[in-house]
């Protein structure tokens, strides 16, 4: 499986953006997130056409938590996308940027003040409230600023169940995001934000899920929130001038995985939406969306160096399995560990020879730390460089210092170039936060 502008070059190695992989291990060490900036742009640009070719009235937002960095919110502000922050960080990191506050939207199931201040000090575009008493925190704060005045949107939860995996589930009624539809909380939270002076009332919000390969989650919730829409409308004579249905569309981590084009998904959902503003009799929202894996996904891959290779026996059929050992592994990626995610990796410095040994591809953190079992590869030696496919999306954005690892570097290519958009942690780096109270410093002197 190649993706983006992966190719295999004349020296046998996988090249991404023009840049030989091999070379940019050796340059900018290992393990590597490489961004393939035209992937990249292309994503963008291509969910963006889809759904302007539907329905003109709509606003695609990135999901930030994806993957997030200066850069990064630099190349989405290019693609004229807005930006979704869940936290302070993101947000600040998208400030930091120079990205546009009024095309950030800020999300959160548990905001704090902190995070309400800036978000409102900055003027971001919208703020999702996800629970009543957030409504009054927002309110309280905009107090202090009398002349403060904050566009919301009122996250619901549509009682949707999609098929993914569980911990990524968050259309369901049992959930801790947002508002119940059926019990009434959803409407009851919307005339709160009606009643604040300092709060526009926007519209509304959900998300579903993550990964997804159909858009039958998506069709569920707009039916539930376009009846929400109709009784906001006749019982509190607000309209909405924006339906958010969040972002969800899934990814390929593997040759021949199921998945939805966004053209097809772009089809139904439109389709879905016209047919419930008809429905209702309801003007038609502004449709907004907050992508993040879809973008970003297939446009990164990781590059690990093979250290340890090793064959043991086992008792079932073949007999014996070889393990690979890579260079990171939970650390840079816990996908695997958290959703027992599949992956699918090539080897990097012996790209044209065929891939059809077995091996699984192991970390090197104290775990069983497993990133790929049984892949389809070519024979692994110590010093081959290994890249994993579709590594854009939550990887980076989750990677920890477990082990105290140093988190890897991440570096943009295209047309031949590649340049660094986030440094590689030093050991220098590992040890920034950490204090000796005097009281230590004494025993050390004994
Ligand atoms: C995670 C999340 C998204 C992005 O989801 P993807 O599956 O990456 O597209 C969008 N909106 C909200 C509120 C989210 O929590």
């Amino acid at each position: 499986m190649l993706l983006g502008t992966q190719r295999i070059n004349s020296n046998g190695h996988l090249e991404i953006g023009g840049c030989d992989t091999v070379e940019l291990a050796r340059e900018f060490g290992t393990p590597l997130y490489v961004v393939d900036e035209e992937a990249l742009r292309l994503a963008c640009r291509t969910y963006r056409a889809a759904f302007e070719a539907r329905y003109p009235r709509n606003q695609i937002h990135y999901a930030g938590k994806a993957f997030l960095c200066t850069a990064m919110a630099r190349i989405v502000e290019g693609e004229g996308l807005g930006l979704d922050v869940a936290s302070a960080g993101e947000l600040y990191t998208a400030l930091r940027a120079g990205f546009p506050p009024a095309r950030i939207n800020v999300h959160g199931n548990n905001k704090s003040v902190e995070e309400l201040e800036l978000a409102t000090a900055n003027h971001v575009g919208h703020i999702t409230v996800d629970h009543l008493g957030e409504i009054g925190m927002l309110a309280d704060v905009l107090r202090r600023h009398p002349r403060r005045r904050q566009d919301v949107l009122v996250r619901c939860a549509p009682g949707v169940d999609p098929e993914t995996h569980k911990f990524i589930r968050t259309g369901q009624a049992d959930t801790k995001f947002g508002l119940n539809i059926s019990d009434g909380s959803a409407l009851h939270a919307v005339a709160e934000v009606l009643r604040q002076p300092q709060l526009r009332f926007c519209g509304i919000h959900f998300h579903v899920g993550s990964q997804l390969t159909d858009a039958d989650s998506h069709t569920g919730a707009i039916e539930a929130a376009a009846e929400l829409m109709a009784t906001i409308s006749s019982e509190l004579g607000a309209s909405c001038e924006v339906l958010n249905i969040g972002g969800g569309l899934g990814v390929r981590y593997v040759e021949g995985g199921p998945v939805l084009s966004m053209g097809d998904f772009a089809e139904t959902v439109v389709a879905a939406l016209k047919a419930c503003v008809a429905r209702y009799g309801l003007s038609e929202p502004i449709l907004a969306q907050e992508p993040g894996r879809s973008i970003i996904g297939e446009a990164g891959t990781t590059l690990y160096t093979i250290g340890a290779v090793k064959t043991v026996p086992i008792e079932t059929s073949p007999g014996q399995r070889t393990y690979a050992a890579v260079d990171g592994g939970l650390s840079d990626n816990p996908r695997p560990q958290l959703y027992d995610a599949r992956y699918e990796a090539i080897c990097a410095s012996r790209a044209a020879e065929p891939h059809d040994h077995c091996i699984t591809i192991a970390g090197k953190h104290c775990e069983t730390d497993v990133l790929i079992w049984d892949a389809k590869c070519a024979m692994l030696r110590t010093g081959d460089i290994l890249a994993v496919q579709t590594t854009g999306a939550y990887n980076y954005a989750m990677a920890s210092n477990y082990n105290r690892f140093t988190k890897p570097a991440v570096v943009l290519v295209g047309d031949g170039q590649a340049d660094l958009i986030v440094r590689r942690e030093t050991l220098r780096d590992v040890v920034r936060c950490d204090l000796i109270p005097e009281r230590l410093s004494r025993t050390m002197k004994g």
